[in-house]
């Protein structure tokens, strides 16, 4: 029997499961990576995420073959093309591969019509297995992350002085999350100098013209195993200290605060999260950090990014078509181009976005997805601009985070009220407003904040649903407080938005 293992472009490790079971057989085993042009138009791709993935993708290969694996690399048109040709070649009797993140890829695997026998591989990627997310998600009446959380902080010992957390306490978010202050100096970010690698991809992706989103260069992003353990260690040396403080912060041209910029690699492969969450605890006894920011990272990677991944595989396959508001409204065309709108706050993420990629969570949440919400944007469009845009986009991560999260299109599966915001929330967290057309504290009129007045027609709109959420009931009281005149008004300036847009 001749072996053959695909490695897939976000399975960038040689501790996947396909590879570490024969790695004691390199010189039998064929290996195959593929890029396919077809699928990277399936979306307006950021032009930096195309980069991104197949430069990781070859420096990987490199690193096999040095490492003394047969490596095939294919650059084509689809992926069934070259997958045929090589198990021909080779006389593959059975394709390997641990299975794909995203759902519909792991269908479309199963139904490539393959001259061989295909073994999917069990993930191993993430700390906690479908089967046991699974057992603890049906043991409960609730899906709650915090629970989830603690769960998992009993299970793999972390940050556990026993059988009690350390410090006595399981989150310590009253010290996190403050507001911006004028003083702040943040540390610049790890940027990389493109290789030869990393220039012939640009070259490639400019001249193919996949896509005219986002600027190709310059292009600071790590793309290998080492540099990735880098970025690790300069946020544990730089940022880790003030993470959990300004977690939650939005200032004008600080792109990138005191947040790891990891999720490109831990989504690649490139990190495991279990060599993140160990590094984290590691520097926390060793150099005694402040705990509210260790903890308050480690629930991210060890509940959030978990969690995320848990109930994607959990939920049915439709749960991305999910729409429990009704939101029916096409997306803005300012979200690929950001020029196109004044709101100060959209105007400098969605630049920001365009230059790299990336944008930190409350950026993504409450400033992007908060407005999506809010004027009625359809789910699917805003998730579809979203998988499209950001450096770190999968559909497991998008589906849960997106419809999920922030556009609650799951009517509370994964929260237990709508991520929803008037101008006050990103006047609060951020510098924003102080140099935006519009007037934050308007709810009407010519400079009103359009985060205001969708902000109650959307209250307003959906007053029945949303008073079925016992925790709406206060922003629900301050609606009812409001004239009708002036509810009037609101609705009209909304509705007047709208046309506007086309
Ligand atoms: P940090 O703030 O430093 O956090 C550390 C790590 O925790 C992240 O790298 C990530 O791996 C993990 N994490 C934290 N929150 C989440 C979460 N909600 N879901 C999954 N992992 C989490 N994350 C992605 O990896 N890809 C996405 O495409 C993505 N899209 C998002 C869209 C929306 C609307 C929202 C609200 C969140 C999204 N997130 C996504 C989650 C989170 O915003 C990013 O993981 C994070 O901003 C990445 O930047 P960082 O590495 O600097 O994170
Ligand atoms: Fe955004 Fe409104 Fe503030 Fe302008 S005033 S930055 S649109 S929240």
């Amino acid at each position: 029997m001749t072996i053959g293992i695909w490695v897939l472009g976000d399975r960038l490790s040689q501790q996947q499961t396909a590879l570490k079971k024969y790695e004691g057989k390199k010189q039998e085993v064929a290996v195959i990576l593929i890029e396919s042009s077809n699928y990277a138009r399936q979306r307006l791709y950021h032009r930096q995420k195309l980069v991104l993935v197949w430069s990781a993708m070859r420096h990987f290969a490199e690193e096999l073959k040095q490492d003394g694996w047969q490596v095939t690399y294919a650059i084509a048109v689809d992926f069934i093309t070259p997958l045929q040709e090589w198990i021909k070649a080779k006389k593959i009797s059975e394709l390997s591969l641990t299975e794909p993140s995203d759902r519909s890829f792991t269908e479309f695997v199963k139904s490539l019509e393959l001259n061989c026998q295909l073994k999917l591989l069990p993930d191993n990627h993430f700390l906690w297995t479908k089967a046991e997310f699974q057992a603890w998600a049906d043991q409960g009446k609730r899906l709650l992350m915090e629970d989830f959380y603690r769960e998992g902080r009993k299970r793999f010992k972390i940050l556990m002085a026993g059988k009690k957390p350390v410090g006595g306490k399981w989150n310590f978010d009253k010290q996190n999350r403050q507001p911006p202050k004028q003083s702040l100096t943040t540390p610049d970010p790890i940027t990389f100098k493109p290789d030869t690698i990393t220039h012939e991809v640009i070259d490639w992706v400019n001249a193919k013209e996949f896509s005219n989103y986002g600027e190709i260069e310059p292009f600071n992003w790590g793309v290998t195993r080492q540099q990735a353990l880098q970025v690790l260690e300069h946020f544990i040396t730089k940022c880790l200290t003030n993470f959990g403080a300004y977690q939650d912060a939005m200032i004008t041209g600080e792109r990138t605060m005191w947040h790891s910029l990891i999720s490109p690699y831990l989504n690649l492969g490139l990190l495991e999260p279990a060599e993140v969450i160990s590094a984290v605890e590691a520097a926390y006894y060793r150099q005694e950090l402040p705990l509210n920011s260790v903890e308050g990272f480690i629930r991210q990677v060890l509940g959030w990014r978990e969690y995320m991944n848990g109930i994607y595989h959990y939920m049915d396959a439709n749960y991305g078509d999910r729409n429990w508001f009704e939101h029916h409204h096409s997306l803005p065309d300012f979200f690929w181009d950001a020029n196109a709108t004044n709101m100060n706050c959209l105007h400098q993420t969605l630049t920001q976005i365009e230059e790299t990629g990336y944008a930190h969570h409350i950026q993504r949440l409450m400033v992007l997805s908060n407005f999506a919400l809010i004027a009625g944007i359809s789910p699917q469009e805003i998730e579809n601009w979203f998988h499209s845009a950001f450096i770190d986009g999968y559909d497991w991560v998008m589906q849960t985070n997106v419809i999920g999260m922030g556009q609650f299109a799951d009517g509370g599966v994964l929260a237990s009220k709508p991520y929803a915001a008037s101008a006050n929330y990103i006047n609060k967290m951020s510098d924003y407003c102080s140099d935006c057309s519009y007037n934050r504290s308007d709810r009407t009129g010519e400079k009103a904040c359009p985060f205001n007045f969708f902000y109650w027609d959307f209250l307003s709109r959906h007053r029945d649903r949303l008073s079925s959420l016992g925790r709406m009931n206060l922003v629900l009281s301050h609606l009812k407080r409001m004239s009708s005149e002036e509810l009037a008004q609101i609705q009209t300036q909304a509705e007047t938005w709208w046309q506007q847009q086309k």
